[in-house]
């Protein structure tokens, strides 16, 4: 546990951030505790703020950050700065991300770039302001500049359409999501994908005559239920968004689990338009899924991905975790061996997050310092791999408690990539989601310029519970319904 003490709140979330980069996992909290690491200390002046870090009552290092704590714009990165080098000179640690802890480090870039500034004033300010590191600064450059020529033809009045099913073969170590064991609640999936389709529809109404840009069924595993299901619910979508079942659109399925696909939902997917499936390996080492809790092996995900191919499709992802439990960066190594050997067209790489909500957050101490192991190195290893199979990075995000500050990046070979994931995160348009958990986000903006920022992203949001979710159907959707009509 780490103890903070401020003065003022004005910046706790910014120095959580940080303290969560170099201590992922790590309880934070304002109260006394005996066994507390250590406590830092914030005392905002009127000419700044001070930091110091306490241990057994002994002063230990102290930074100060000039400037008028009450200006936000300027003085967020004077402070962020401060405890970055107070924490890096503790730990002995220089973060690749230097003090940026946002979700998204490419959007600095993005808007430079689109803004007119030349590459080298874009490194120049990651390098200086940022103290990022010269290869990420490039990983940021390259990704936001395949992003801006990837949206190019997007409008703002585009859509895209989430359709979550909360079902999983068995719940994983890091997972935080809405997940139910399919086996414990086959009974309930017929009358979820008749809420959930009701619901599809009723998207469909609010936005007539607006362009679908894409569509991502994700969840949970969708593969997770059965085929006669699988059937049931791509069927209806085809009949609510028939340009889906033309192929027409991308439209991706996360067949997440190997041990869930069969030849018959592939065919299904085929049959209804699915042209973009996720085949979700996380590691090629069968101790280690065991370890993660995920009931399937090495073999499983490549009986799957030839099954995919068998099948036709022809744009697989695959997605990777770095820092799990056990492993280096050797077994990285050799997890990448192997997925080059079935060669997928995207790989998108996460760094291990330890999440509030998941099981890893409890059983954190257990593991030592077997997790969060070689992370940069791992990082760097899967970046090689996936260029040498002709991939390139194109996007990018960061979600709190990310072991080492570090980051979630796609590749993909030309013409393969995903529009949706570069969506979801850049919040440009609307992006409508159906199901348990689902969030709505609706953009407002004055302009049709995509290029400026929006004026606000509302959230609608979807009761989580599954239970909820099929009980109180009918006032959610009203809700929801008269929440986007004021909108
Ligand atoms: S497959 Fe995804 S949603 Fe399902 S338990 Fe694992 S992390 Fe959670």
């Amino acid at each position: 546990m780490i103890r903070l003490l401020e003065n003022s709140h004005e910046y706790n979330n910014d120095l959580r951030a940080m303290l969560m980069a170099f201590y992922p996992g790590e309880d934070i909290s304002e109260k006394e505790d005996a066994d507390a690491r250590f406590t830092l200390v914030c005392d905002y002046d009127d000419t700044g703020a001070t930091l110091h870090i306490l241990e057994d009552g002994m002063l230990t290092g102290t930074e100060r950050a000039i400037g008028d704590y009450k200006d936000r714009q300027n003085f967020r990165n004077a402070i962020k700065l401060a405890i970055y080098h107070l924490l890096s000179a503790k730990t002995g640690r220089v973060l690749p991300w230097g003090d940026l802890t946002g979700m998204r480090p490419t959007k600095i870039a993005m808007k430079a770039l689109q803004e007119g500034e030349t590459p080298d004033d874009i490194r120049r300010m990651y390098r200086e302001v940022y103290e990022v590191s010269g290869a990420k600064t490039e990983l940021a450059l390259d990704v936001a500049q395949h992003e801006i020529r990837l949206l190019t033809g997007l409008a703002a009045d585009d859509y895209c359409l989430y359709i979550g099913i909360p079902f999983c073969p068995s719940r994983c170590l890091y997972c935080s999501f809405t997940s139910y064991p399919i086996e414990l609640y086959r009974g309930e999936v017929d009358t979820y994908l008749e809420r959930l389709t009701e619901e599809i529809r009723m998207i469909r109404d609010l936005t007539r005559g607006r362009r679908l840009a894409a569509c991502y069924i994700g969840g949970g595993t969708p593969s997770s239920i059965d085929e006669t299901q699988t059937k049931r619910l791509l069927s209806g979508i085809a009949e609510i968004y028939p340009e889906l079942a033309e192929g027409r659109i991308e439209y991706t399925v996360e067949a997440g689990r190997p041990d869930s696909i069969t030849a018959g939902k592939l065919a299904v997917y085929r049959a209804y338009g699915v042209n973009r499936i996720s085949i979700n390996p996380q590691t090629m080492h069968d101790e280690t899924l065991a370890r993660i809790g995920r009931a399937h092996s090495v073999q499983d995900v490549k009986d799957a991905f030839a099954m995919a191919r068998a099948e036709g499709f022809t744009n697989i992802n695959m997605d990777l975790i770095a820092g799990l439990p056990g492993e280096d960066a050797s077994m990285m190594k050799k997890t990448l061996a192997q997925v080059e050997d079935l060669a997928p067209e995207s790989l998108t790489i996460h760094s291990l997050a330890v999440k509030r909500a998941a099981r890893l957050r409890e059983e954190f101490d257990a593991y030592g310092d077997t997790i969060h192991r070689d992370m940069e190195e791992m990082l760097d290893l899967a970046d090689a791999s996936a260029r040498g199979m002709g991939m390139e990075p194109y996007y990018m995000y960061r979600q709190k408690n990310m072991g080492g500050n570090l980051e979630n990046i796609g590749y993909a070979k030309p013409g393969t990539e995903s529009m949706y994931n570069i969506l979801i995160m850049e919040e440009m348009i609307d992006i409508m989601a159906a199901g348990a958990g689902a969030v709505t986000k609706p953009v407002r903006r004055t302009s049709d310029n995509l290029s400026e920022r929006p004026q606000r992203v509302d959230r609608i949001e979807n009761c989580k519970s599954l239970r909820d979710y099929l009980d109180r159907f009918p006032e959610m959707m009203d809700r929801k319904e008269k929440a986007f009509r004021r909108i």
